[in-house]
C-alpha cells in the first residue's frame, strides 16, 4: 500500500484539486484508493458528496483513544463516494478542536499511521489531504506518509509558504531519523504572467532536485469538476489539467519505484 500526502502550509495552491485529481486516475486504472481528509474545513470530504457539518464520525474518531486506535475503527469510518473504486475518511467540523492539543502528547502525531496499518491490504493507495496549517493533523500526515506532494502556486508569495514546508519537513526528518522524500508540484500556473514564469523559473533553480518539472496549468475545467462534485478525469479526460496530473501521476509512480529498489 503506498501512502502519499498532499501538503503546504498555505490555503488555495490546488491541495485538495491534487488529491482529488490523482485519487480520480488512480482509480481510472483499476486502483483500490482511498483518500483520507485532514482539513477540519472538509473540502474534499464535500468534494465527494458528504457534509462535513452533518457526519457525526469521522477521522476525528481516531484520536479519541489516547494515541491508540482501536481494532476495527479505521474500517469502520469509512466511507464510499461516487466514483468507483475511491473510499473517503471524511473529515468533520470537530477536527478543528484537535489542533488545540499536542501532536507529541501520548503519541499523538502517529494515531493516522496505526489507522492505515490496519487498513493494509484493502487500498493499494492511500492519498492524504491536509489542511493548511502545521499542528497535528499534518503531523500525522507527514509521519504517515512515503512521499509528500507539495503543490506550490506560481505565485509571488509562493516561495514563502515553500520554505515554511520545507522548514517543518525538516522538524520532522529529524526526529522520524529518515529523510521523507517529496516533490515539488507548480500549480495554477498562467503563461501569460509574469509572476507564473518568473516563479517556475525559481523553483526549478532552487529545488531542482525535488521538482517535477512540468506544471498544473491553470483549468476552468478542474473547478468545474468541483462543482460537479465528480474527480475531473471523469468529467473531461482530455481536459489540459487533466493530461497534465496525468503526466505527474506518471512521474510519481516512476519516483515511488526506483525508491522502493534504493530500500530493496
Ligand atoms: P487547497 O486545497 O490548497 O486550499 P484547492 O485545491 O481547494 O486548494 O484549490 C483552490 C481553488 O482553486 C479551488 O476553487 C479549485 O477549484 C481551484 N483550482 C485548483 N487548481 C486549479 C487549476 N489548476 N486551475 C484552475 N483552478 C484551480
Ligand atoms: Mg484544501
Amino acid at each position: 500500500m503506498k501512502v502519499w500526502a498532499v501538503a503546504n502550509q498555505k490555503g488555495g495552491v490546488g491541495k485538495t484539486t491534487s488529491t482529488v485529481a490523482l485519487a480520480g486516475l488512480l482509480a481510472d486504472q483499476g486502483q483500490r484508493v482511498l483518500v483520507v481528509d485532514l482539513d477540519p474545513h472538509g473540502s474534499m470530504t464535500s468534494y465527494f458528496g458528504h457534509d462535513p457539518d452533518q457526519l457525526t464520525s469521522s477521522v476525528f474518531n481516531l484520536f479519541q483513544h489516547q494515541g491508540s486506535v482501536p481494532d476495527g475503527l479505521a474500517e469502520a469510518l469509512l466511507l464510499t463516494t461516487s466514483h468507483d473504486g475511491i473510499s473517503l475518511l471524511p473529515s468533520s467540523t470537530s477536527l478543528a478542536t484537535l489542533e488545540r492539543q499536542s501532536a507529541t502528547q501520548g503519541g499523538f502525531g502517529l494515531v493516522l499511521s496505526r489507522a492505515l496499518e490496519q487498513l493494509q491490504g484493502e487500498f493499494d493507495f492511500v492519498i492524504i489531504d491536509s489542511p493548511p496549517l502545521l499542528g497535528v493533523s499534518m503531523i500525522n500526515a507527514l509521519a504517515a506518509c512515503q512521499r509528500l506532494i507539495v503543490p506550490v502556486q506560481t505565485e509571488f508569495l509562493a516561495l514563502k509558504g515553500l520554505e515554511r514546508m520545507i522548514h517543518t519537513l525538516t522538524m520532522v526528518n529529524r526526529s522520524r531519523r529518515r529523510a521523507l522524500p517529496y516533490t515539488i508540484v507548480p500549480t495554477l500556473f498562467d503563461r501569460r504572467t509574469q509572476a507564473s514564469l518568473s516563479t517556475l523559473r525559481k523553483l526549478r533553480n532552487d529545488y531542482a532536485e525535488q521538482m517535477w518539472q512540468a506544471y498544473i496549468p491553470i483549468d476552468t475545467k478542474l473547478r468545474d469538476a468541483s462543482l460537479a462534485g465528480v474527480v475531473p478525469s471523469q468529467l473531461e479526460p482530455n481536459a489540459r489539467g487533466v493530461l497534465a496530473y496525468r503526466a505527474l501521476l506518471r512521474y510519481l509512480l516512476v519516483q515511488s519505484v526506483a525508491r522502493s529498489e534504493e530500500t530493496a
